[in-house]
């Protein structure tokens, strides 16, 4: 039985955890449960899975009386010292994905990490604590997991490529000169993924991409070089590794987020799921293009941003967050999400930081920038 804390159980990412979890109740068993302001679902979950460790980040929506929860900004930290996990499933969005996932590993738990801010922010001290407290990172975003799956038994140095694929989202074929007119409905309808409303509008600029490439150079400690995005719409090769000798391998699977948790949940075992298989059959139609890094910048923006790693995407996150809200309520235009971005970052581009507490105030920074360059 592992004892498993579910941060974000309410979202797209923690309610497929606790889907697998309830097609094994023999191996999990859910010590703790945190969502960020839905706690009617909260209080469901907690009475499905007889949760005593709970917590929600708004205080505008309190738990039924009688459930006792930590409540704010540090919920996510409390419910991972009081529950005392094996294994913590990070499924928070956003930037305060980080301090829970550092909170995490210093608790000694593994962390399946679907938060990909919290490398992209925030990446060496992760990391770093990780290493220190002797946990492993197990990614959850379906590409790295697919890059992870293809690394096992390999060595290191025997890696040439790592190839991210992207769907290349709901604009893929529309001509770059209506981007200013697409409207948050058309860009919250992503072709192949049920996600959460951040990574879909990411997904829609390729930023999620971006953030991607960033995640893979902290999590196989690779450089910028050997990293390579093709863009794959019907989302079936999850991604691949090319090595030294010219081999390849890839990851297929009918896209279901369940898989990657299970994987991260259960390894170096695999579980058994009564998912979708692959149905060759009908032929899998695999297509794979270039992306087009003129109509989709944020790539670039993303590469960009790690020259200075510490900083940067920190700050290219903070700011793509605050644009897409703005977007998302009719403040801003979609091309304009990226023009926000990189203003921000151009004007916080001489910062450092020494500490985690550094990342996070550095991250308050960025909104402020960002919010002033929007108004
Ligand atoms: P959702 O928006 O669906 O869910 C986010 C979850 O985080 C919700 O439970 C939300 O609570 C909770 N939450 C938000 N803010 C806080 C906070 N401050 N404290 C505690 N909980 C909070 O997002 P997704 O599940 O789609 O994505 C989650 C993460 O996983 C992101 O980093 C994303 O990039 C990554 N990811 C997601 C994939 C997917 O398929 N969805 C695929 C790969 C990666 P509530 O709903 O109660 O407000």
């Amino acid at each position: 039985m592992k004892r498993v804390t579910v941060l974000g159980s309410t979202g797209s990412i923690g309610r497929s955890a606790l889907d697998v979890i309830r097609m094994h109740p023999e191996s999990f068993q859910v010590v703790g449960l945190c969502a960020g302001s839905n706690t009617s679902l909260l209080a469901r979950q907690s009475e499905e899975f007889k949760v005593e460790v709970l917590g929600h980040f708004s205080p505008a929506s309190p738990l039924p009386a009688k459930k006792c929860a930590a409540v704010g900004m540090n919920a996510p930290v409390e419910v991972i010292s009081r529950s005392a996990p094996d294994i913590v499933v990070n499924g928070i969005s956003g930037a305060a994905g980080f301090l829970p996932s550092l909170e995490a590993v210093r608790a000694g738990a593994a962390l399946a990490l679907a938060n990909k801010e919290s490398l992209v922010i925030g990446g060496a001290f992760l990391i770093a604590e990780a290493r220190k407290h002797g946990v492993p990172i197990l990614p959850v975003d379906s590409e790295h997991s697919a890059v992870f799956q293809c690394l096992q038994g390999e060595n290191a140095e025997s890696v040439r490529r790592i190839i991210l694929t992207a769907s290349g989202g709901p604009f893929r074929n529309r001509p770059a000169g209506t981007f200013r007119d697409i409207t948050p409905a058309e860009a919250l309808a992503h072709p192949t993924w049920s996600m959460g409303r951040r990574i879909t509008i990411d997904s829609a600029t390729m930023m999620n991409k971006g953030l991607e490439i960033i995640e893979a150079c902290w999590l196989f400690g690779v450089g910028l070089d050997i990293i390579e995005v093709t863009v794959h719409p019907q989302s079936i090769v999850h991604s691949m590794v090319e090595f030294k000798d010219r081999c390849t391998k890839a990851l297929l699977s009918a896209p279901d987020m369940r898989q990657a948790i299970a994987y991260a949940l259960s390894w170096p075992e695999r579980l058994e799921l009564s998912l979708e298989p692959l149905n060759l059959g009908t032929g899998l139609g695999l297509e794979f293009f270039p992306p087009d890094t003129e109509k989709f910048p944020a790539l670039s923006v993303a590469r960009a941003a790690m020259d200075r790693p510490e900083t940067l995407p920190c700050i290219m996150n903070a700011a793509d967050e605050v644009a897409i809200d703005a977007f998302l309520k009719g403040r801003l235009r979609f091309d304009g999400i990226v023009e926000v971005v990189k203003k921000t970052m151009d004007t916080l581009s001489g910062s450092t930081v020494d500490s985690p507490e550094d990342v996070m105030e550095l991250d308050r920074q960025s909104r402020k920038a960002a919010e002033a360059i929007l108004s």
